[in-house]
């Protein structure tokens, strides 16, 4: 299934097996894919037979599941950072590309007896005892199901939800090049547990409170389109900020599905919405369609991700920080 090695599966199996207490940490802000990888894989730990404990969590402070996600199963399983034991037996670290991105929880990853990192980024450093790391899988919900796999746990509808929604997140609901027929066949086996792929889209994208299309109008009004960036391959780029979501009381979650408009823009193969965090920070979530890795470009200033989709946090203003994409990108 993935390109990760036998000697690796087997190590990382045997640690689990053999572990009193599992402890698994996915990346801050968690996207569908990370908590809903970590979940499924927390909630087919749980299941078993024996006197094994489960702990999860993300390391966030404060510590909230996004109300996005809060329909995934296993949530009985979280614990915030301050409940997570500092010296874990194992830990297993979900969709983070560093161990910097546990945030809270990169401490007790880094003093835990064994480290066993699942993970689809290209730019994942390594940081594990077993690094479970293949670029290819479209989702870490790829190699969650993997474990669940050769950990011998059937498939439940509570695990499928959340395998489920990490794989329709991270392949745009079916559509990017990642969507391969193993995708497909994968998908396949989580719907014949039962689950309603038509919640999930609903739980996902299809819903959103009235204020939210006061929030989008503000944003895409003010969308710039810089047609001669990347070479001419252009650029468009907005901000939703702080007051936009003020009125309406929107969470910054709201704020996430502003690229999936702006990243259609046909004059544009870069796409960029920066959006400011309740703390006043900006967070850039950027886009390619084909030619432009923006993965090296957030990489570059700070952040990571994936060659079509990746993202960086900024300090500067909105307008500074699409200068400095502008200077990376007439450099690629
Ligand atoms: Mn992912």
């Amino acid at each position: 299934m993935t390109t990760c090695s036998e000697a690796d599966w087997s190590s990382a199996v045997k640690m689990i097996d053999d572990a009193r207490q599992v402890c698994l940490a996915c990346h801050i802000r968690p996207d569908a894919d990370a908590l809903g990888s970590m979940l499924a894989v927390a909630v087919a730990l749980a299941g078993r037979p024996g006197d094994q404990t489960v702990v999860a969590s993300f390391g966030d402070d404060p510590f909230a599941v996004p109300g996005i996600l809060r329909f995934l199963p296993g949530q009985s399983l979280l614990r915030p950072p301050a409940g997570y034991p500092d010296r874990p037996e194992v830990v297993i670290s979900f969709d983070a590309a560093s161990i910097d991105r546990l945030g809270r929880l990169a401490g007790p990853a880094a003093a835990a007896g064994g480290l066993i990192v699942l993970d689809h980024h290209a730019s994942n450093t390594g940081f594990g005892t077993v690094n479970l790391v293949d670029p290819a899988a479209a989702a870490t919900a790829v190699l969650a199901a993997e474990l669940i796999d050769r950990l011998g746990i059937g498939l439940t509808e509570d695990i499928a939800l959340g395998l489920y929604a990490g794989l329709v997140t991270d392949t745009g609901s079916f559509k990017y090049a990642a969507t391969t027929p193993q995708v497909h066949q994968l998908a396949a086996r989580l719907l014949a547990t039962g689950i309603e792929p038509g919640t999930v889209a609903r739980e996902l994208y299809d819903r959103a409170p009235f204020g939210y299309l006061g929030m989008l109008a503000a944003a895409l009004g003010r969308a710039i389109l810089e047609p001669g960036a990347a070479g001419g391959l252009g650029l468009v780029w907005t901000t939703v900020t702080r007051a936009d979501r003020k009125a309406s009381k929107l969470p910054y979650e709201l704020a996430e599905s502003v690229i999936d408009v702006v990243r259609k823009t046909d004059e544009a193969e870069v796409a960029v919405v920066l959006k400011e965090d309740d703390q006043g920070t900006w967070q850039a979530s950027v886009r390619s369609k084909a030619a432009v890795d923006v993965s090296a470009v957030c990489t570059a200033l700070g952040g990571g991700g994936h060659a079509r989709a990746a993202g960086f946090s900024f300090a500067g203003s909105p307008a500074e920080a699409v200068a400095a994409m502008l200077r990376l990108l007439d450099r690629q």
